[in-house]
């Protein structure tokens, strides 16, 4: 059985945790380094990427979790955890601590403007059918996609909102809000 880490900071974590019970795997918090000994993965859950941020550096968590990725092991940041996982942040807030590990530019809040949260049917070539239905919160937008970067998901008018790179998987959206595991699913195969 898997032993997948979710970070448990701040933000939906449980929901995560409650995704993963449901496909057998032992879902473990992380709050501090020593947690993410012997995990197979993390999830880093949506929520506020500052306050998020802000407490893993206090708990001296940055390193250890940049570290647990550049071992290779699969790393899954969804809405505020896809934020921390970019190397870069269009309009941040200056000084915001981030892992800053994956070749995407993104810009928080940024459908903020004209509506806070939205849903959609996305048509995910990874998961095959039917289309996998995205629940948006306060969402930041992919800005810029580097070489490495595989886009699995696309809106309407092609922005990107689901990316991997390599054993880093990305996604703007809430899959842990909804009934459907398939990508929860996805992330677990990468654990090999
Ligand atoms: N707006 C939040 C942030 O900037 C992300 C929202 C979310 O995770 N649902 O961190």
């Amino acid at each position: 059985m898997p032993r997948v880490g979710v970070l448990a900071l701040q933000g939906a974590f449980i929901e995560h945790k409650n995704v993963l019970a449901r496909l057998d795997t032992q879902a473990v918090e992380v709050r501090l380094p020593e947690h993410l000994e012997g995990l197979d993965g993390l999830i880093i859950p949506g929520g506020e990427s500052t306050t998020m941020g802000l407490l893993a550096q206090k708990r001296g968590l940055l390193e250890p979790l940049r570290a647990f990725a550049r071992s290779g092991r699969p790393v899954w940041g969804t809405c505020a955890g896809m934020i921390l996982l970019a190397k870069e942040i269009v309009d941040g807030v200056p000084g915001q601590p981030t892992l800053a590990l994956m070749d995407i530019a993104v810009r928080r809040n940024a459908f903020g403007r004209q509506v806070d949260s939205f849903e959609a049917d996305l048509t995910v070539p990874a998961l095959g059918d039917p289309p996998f239905h995205a629940v948006f919160i306060r969402a930041p937008v992919i800005e810029r996609v580097g070489t490495g970067v595989d886009v699995l998901a696309a809106l309407e008018d092609g922005t990107a909102v689901a990316v991997r790179q390599g054993n880093l998987l990305a996604t703007a959206f809430h899959p842990e809000l909804t009934a459907d595991v398939r990508f929860h699913r996805y992330f677990l195969q990468l654990t090999g």
